[in-house]
């Protein structure tokens, strides 16, 4: 997402919006204000928030808050540039350049807002702290807060903002901690290596995308099933936990262990 804002804020500021929408209907989350209040106003660029972006106009009186969940891709297209067929949301500017939201996916899941200042501070109000950079100390704090499956504490905006599925492969792959440990049970040096491995693997890949890196290039472990452990040489494994798939080493991470698919669905069944 760093990437992501570093690329679009001189762009998104370089004019005026000419015209605010189309948007799916299922993409645009409010309907107050009305999109077109955006209409002639300058965007100031692009701010991050955990994974959601934010532009604020210049003026000071509205922010469109984007938050592209998984599948949800943000461009920008120059004048002329052919844009891409079923946009989620669209934000022209004056002078013929576009900032479209596509989402490939058939549920939609991405969302846009229009908010005021105060709106959209309630919104993120609710946020964790920024995952890179979070330091042991308040890691800590956080981990012990409550007992909680590391992969699912560390994908849970409300407690460290910035961390998705993916990333969270990476950084317990590289701390070399089970994705099922709970969070209290981790010592003291559990907890240093894994607020290493946060800011490592996130520097790792703001870097990589920066330089155009795709997921192929960026992911290590994240959806590599049976490929060796860039460590070890192992075969990565995968299992299913609550709504995602996670990968994992089990010679680096769970101690030789195969994890149990532990969705209330299977448990069911
Ligand atoms: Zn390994």
């Amino acid at each position: 997402m760093e990437a992501w804002r570093r690329q679009l804020t001189d762009p998104v500021s370089a004019f005026p919006v000419a015209k605010a929408g189309p948007a799916h209907i299922a993409t645009l989350k409010t309907f107050d204000p009305p999109l077109a209040t955006l209409e002639g106003r300058r965007l100031t660029g692009a701010d991050r928030r955990g994974k959601r972006l934010l532009f604020p106009t210049e003026d000071g009186e509205l922010v469109v808050l984007v938050h592209l969940m998984t599948a949800g891709r943000l461009k920008f297209l120059h004048a002329g540039e052919k844009a891409p067929k079923a946009p989620a949301f669209v934000l022209e500017f004056q002078g013929g350049s576009k900032l479209v939201l596509t989402e490939n996916a058939r549920k939609k899941r991405a969302g846009v807002w229009l908010l005021t200042p105060e709106g959209a501070k309630a919104e993120l109000d609710h946020l964790g702290p920024e995952a890179l950079g979070v330091g042991a100390d308040e890691l800590g704090v956080i981990l012990r807060r409550e007992s909680r499956r590391l992969h699912a504490l560390l994908r849970d905006q409300r407690a460290l903002a910035g961390i998705g599925r993916a990333w969270a492969n990476e950084i317990l792959h590289t701390a070399k901690l089970s994705p099922y440990q709970l969070s209290t049970d981790l010592t003291d040096e559990d907890v240093e290596r894994l607020s290493d491995a946060i800011d490592s693997e996130l520097a790792r890949g703001l870097e990589l995308r920066e330089r155009g890196a795709d997921d192929a290039k960026t992911y290590r472990v994240h959806k590599r099933l049976g490929e060796p452990c860039h460590v070890c040489g192992m075969p990565l494994a995968q299992v299913d936990f609550e709504e995602h798939t996670i990968y994992y080493c089990p010679n680096c991470q769970t101690g030789g262990r195969v994890l149990k698919d532990r969705r209330l669905s299977r448990l069911l069944r």
